[in-house]
């Protein structure tokens, strides 16, 4: 059985297109109330507009991960709008590029690092306060298998290092909030057709976003700071 999500309240970054936009609709379809942050708040709008004449209840909400005002701002909106956090979804990402150890610029690398790995510690940092007032709640890192150590290789190194760092933020990040209620995961979409994975990957993105949404769904004895894709463990 999974957790009655109805009623409860999500927020998604990097949410305005990609496996995070798709993520928002299968929220919104369980009847929680979805805030779709994004750092261009216009194409967030324009994103959550879309949603909202489906019927789904979806609110737009200016969220740049690497600028520590926007995500204090945002905490501080959404404890004034909602005052409640129940599900937090670390999604933004980026990959610029997949330049190998050698060849890959170390702006390359720090670009990686402040959005896949030191944002959603930076987010958490802003919006757990508010989560555990509810003494409830899941916190979802979206990672990636090419941060996998029995996958690691000279390719895409930037990118590699970044989601292994998030990996071991998540079980850190578990391993405090667990007694507190909240579960954290970390979680592999696939290899989905979105703007980063091209329109050779093999996923939909429907696909990535239920393999997120499990970790989302999980009831409160459910695991926590673990590594998934589609419910099923991952090596780190
Ligand atoms: P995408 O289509 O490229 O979308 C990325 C999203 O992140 C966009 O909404 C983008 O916003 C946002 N973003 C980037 N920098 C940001 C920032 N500083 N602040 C806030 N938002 C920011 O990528 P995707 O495929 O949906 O990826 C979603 C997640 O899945 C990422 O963490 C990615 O690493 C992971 N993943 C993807 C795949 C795949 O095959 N696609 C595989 C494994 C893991 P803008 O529109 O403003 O640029």
């Amino acid at each position: 059985m999974a957790a009655d999500l109805k009623g409860r309240v999500a927020l998604v970054t990097g949410a305005n297109r990609g496996i995070g936009f798709a993520l928002c609709r299968r929220l919104g379809q369980e009847g929680m109330t979805v805030v779709l942050a994004s750092r261009d708040q216009s194409r967030g709008e324009e994103a959550a507009a879309k949603l909202c004449e489906e019927g789904l209840n979806v609110v737009a909400r200016q969220l740049d991960v690497t600028d520590h005002a926007s995500v204090d701002a945002a905490a501080r909106w959404l404890e004034a709008t909602y005052g409640r956090l129940d599900v937090l979804v670390n999604n933004a990402g980026i990959m610029p590029n997949k330049a190998s150890v050698l060849e890959a610029t170390l702006e390359d690398a720090e670009a990686m690092w402040q959005v896949n790995a030191l944002a959603p510690w930076r987010v958490c940092r802003g919006f757990v306060p508010l989560m555990l007032q509810g003494e409830w709640g899941r916190i979802v890192n979206v990672s990636s298998e090419a941060g996998r150590f029995d996958r690691i290789n000279a390719v895409a190194t930037a990118y590699r290092v970044s989601k292994a760092a998030l990996n071991a933020y998540t079980k850190s990040l578990a391993s405090e909030l667990h007694p507190k209620g909240v579960l954290v995961n970390a979680v592999c979409p696939g290899w989905v057709a979105s703007d980063m994975g091209g329109p050779d990957a093999s996923r939909s993105l429907e696909q990535g976003s239920d393999s997120i949404f499990w970790a989302i769904a999980l009831e409160d004895d459910g695991p926590t700071g673990g590594f998934y894709q589609d419910g099923k463990p991952m090596p780190w």
